[in-house]
């Protein structure tokens, strides 16, 4: 073990690992690499701050997309256009043809590793409706949701991490990954982590380092996501002078429990369940004539907010609208929907076999992340165009390949996990191979994550992190919003300015290096403050609507001027810079055409 003294305080005991490859990051996405890794005889460590069963993803409820056509007509080229028409035609199309015609085998795999999915009377894998799926290219819905009753994130999980643990992957397990470790020539060299269960600081060297982080839905008030899911990996990206794209899309999801913001799974409307306002009006009908209530997650989540602002939202304060499934059966809900009818129970307090539950669009999924080709490699733009940063891949909601553009159909989250995952893996092994030799990290290699967390850790101003963190939630939840403007993004920078320049006034009380909360949460407002900085700002520059950026001074999508991706770059002292580049409209094989832009109905 070294002692390393930070140049402003103190010594640190500092443990060096060296890897073929780390993942930073348990959840489906980190996991579904790391098996990869393993079965390709790569020496692969995994790092996470939380264990991996308890990752993000064990709260992924409806299910995965995949075009098996087991409970009717189906064909990945379907699915593919769907997704393209549900990024607004943002995603890259080489990495949609990648992922939806993957998503056979990746599917199938899931089932052999062990994946308890739910059957079919005939024992073939049963699949559900979701929202923004159709057949024929638009047609009529196509039933490609492949689940384990309402608990597929739960299943999928543990059954990569016992595939994991099967082919002998380690895992550092609660260990907070602080920053990533570049050399000169830009090139990342591995990751620094805290282990906080003994206050020992480890240097993993790894020939590739895959950050498989999971969003930032934290940086709003209400949201779906997991108190853990702070984006840090997105910020070591911007730490280290890369960009984050297209930060500004962020999904509201129609059905979070109001009051509560925990999620009723589209799947509920998959079997059946609709939307009624304060009339009683099932009231997709007029702004989704065909898919209805499966119309894609932005048009829902817009034509709710929208009955409310006319008035037509239920309740005393008419601020939220009802979703039933009452219609359905106590049979089916109880085999089906089970998990749904505990959530409701507990958090609204209805038995939904009875009564509808009151629900209110609530942030759900980024969209934007850490850019990358189709093979999970890093990019970066520079004066000659995109170059891939050596070393360095992302995977999973951290990401942004992009196969989601400017809004995600429900289920393919879980499968850009997977088949990603296992792409980064596939790459890895045809980029290094076992126990191949390194050079030495550079001489002060972590020597700034050390410093940071040497200041955060001493930080002695005036505010808590609970209450720089709310603050920062306030803006977030009001200025980038499921509408917004002009004036109101204008704003929203300005505040998220001040907020930025408040984390010097953080003070944290308590300053052990072993299981100190107040200290990972103090680390996590900074990352969690970076990613809102960029994402405000990229919301601001973007003047058209596109998917989730729903912008009422510019309501029509802009091909000829904004069909291009934001690259925002922030520095320490919280100033970003914007750049844009193209979207790929060109699939990767000839086995399908290219879906060029046009109006999106459904
Ligand atoms: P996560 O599962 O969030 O994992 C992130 C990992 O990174 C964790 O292991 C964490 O410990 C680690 N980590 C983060 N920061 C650090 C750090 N600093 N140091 C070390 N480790 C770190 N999608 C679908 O496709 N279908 C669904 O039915 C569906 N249902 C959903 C239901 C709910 C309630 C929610 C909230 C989401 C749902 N989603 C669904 C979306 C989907 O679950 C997520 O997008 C996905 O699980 C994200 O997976 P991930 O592997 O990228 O990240």
């Amino acid at each position: 073990m070294n002692v390393i003294t930070s140049p402003s305080r103190g010594a640190y005991r500092i443990v060096d690992h060296t890897y073929d490859v780390v993942v930073v990051g348990a959840g489906g996405a980190g996991l579904r690499a790391a098996l990869g890794l393993g079965m390709a005889g790569l020496r692969a460590a995994c790092v996470s701050k939380v264990f991996p069963t308890r990752s993000h993803t064990v709260a992924a409820q409806g299910g995965i997309g995949a075009a098996l056509g087991n409970m009717g007509e189906d064909d990945w080229r379907w699915h593919m256009y769907d997704t393209v028409k549900g990024s607004d035609w943002l995603g890259d199309q080489d990495a949609i043809e990648y992922m939806c015609r993957e998503a056979i085998p990746a599917v199938l795999e899931l089932e052999h590793f062990g994946v308890p999915f739910s059957r079919t009377e005939d024992g073939r894998l049963y699949q559900r409706p979701f929202g923004g799926h159709q057949t024929h290219y638009g047609k009529a819905p196509a039933y490609r949701a492949c689940a384990a009753a309402d608990r597929t994130g739960h299943a999928i999980l543990h059954t990569l991490y016992q595939q994991c643990l099967k082919h002998n992957v380690p895992f550092f397990v609660e260990y907070f990954a602080l920053d990533l470790i570049m050399d000169d020539d830009g090139a990342c060299r591995g990751v620094v982590a805290w282990c906080l269960e003994d206050g020992t600081i480890h240097r993993f060297r790894a020939a590739l380092t895959i950050l498989a982080t999971g969003g930032y839905g934290r940086a709003w008030f209400s949201c779906t996501s997991a108190h853990t899911c702070t984006g840090d990996g997105n910020a070591m990206v911007l730490r280290a002078g890369l960009p984050i794209q297209d930060a500004e899309f962020v999904q509201f999801h129609p059905t979070g429990i109001y009051g509560a913001g925990c999620l009723i799974t589209e799947g509920v409307r998959g079997e059946g369940g609709y939307l009624t306002n304060s009339e009683g009006e099932r009231f997709m009908e007029r702004y989704a004539p065909t898919a209805k209530d499966l119309a894609s997650r932005d048009v829902v989540s817009r034509a709710m907010t929208i009955e409310i602002r006319e008035g037509r939202g239920c309740g005393p304060h008419k601020d939220h609208v009802l979703l039933h499934l009452e219609h359905l059966g106590a049979d089916l809900i109880h085999e089906r929907l089970p998990g749904i009818a505990e959530t409701a129970k507990i958090f609204a307090g209805v038995d939904v076999t009875r009564e509808p539950i009151p629900v209110l669009p609530t942030v759900h999924y980024n969209m934007g992340g850490i850019p990358t080709n189709w093979r999970t490699e890093v990019i970066t733009r520079g004066p000659d165009g995109d170059r891939i940063v050596p070393g360095l891949m992302a995977i999973g909601e951290a990401a942004c390949v992009s196969v989601h553009g400017a809004n995600r159909l429900g289920t393919n989250s879980l499968l850009d996990l997977v088949v990603f995952g296992r792409a980064a893996a596939q790459r890895a092994a045809e980029l290094v191979k076992p126990g191949q030799s390194q050079p030495p990290l550079p001489p002060r290699a972590g020597e700034r994550a050390l410093d940071r967390l040497d200041r955060t850790r001493h930080a002695s101003g005036g505010s808590t992190t609970g209450e720089l963190r709310l603050a920062m939630q306030r803006t977030m939840q009001n200025h980038a919003a499921v509408f917004r403007n002009s004036a109101s993004l204008a704003e929203g920078v300005e505040k998220m300015r001040g907020h930025w320049r408040s984390l010097e006034d953080l003070r944290v009380e308590d300053r052990s290096l072993i299981w100190n909360s107040d200290l990972v949460e103090a680390l996590e407002l900074e990352n969690l403050m970076a990613n809102a900085m960029v994402t405000m700002v990229s919301a601001e520059a973007r003047h058209e609507s596109r998917g989730a950026h729903a912008h009422e001074d510019y309501p029509e999508r802009d091909d000829a001027n904004w069909l291009k991706h934001t690259l925002a770059w922030c520095d320490e002292t919280g100033t970003v810079r914007l750049d844009y580049r193209p979207v790929t409209l060109t699939p990767l094989t000839n086995e399908v055409q290219s879906f060029p832009p046009k109006a999106r109905v459904y």
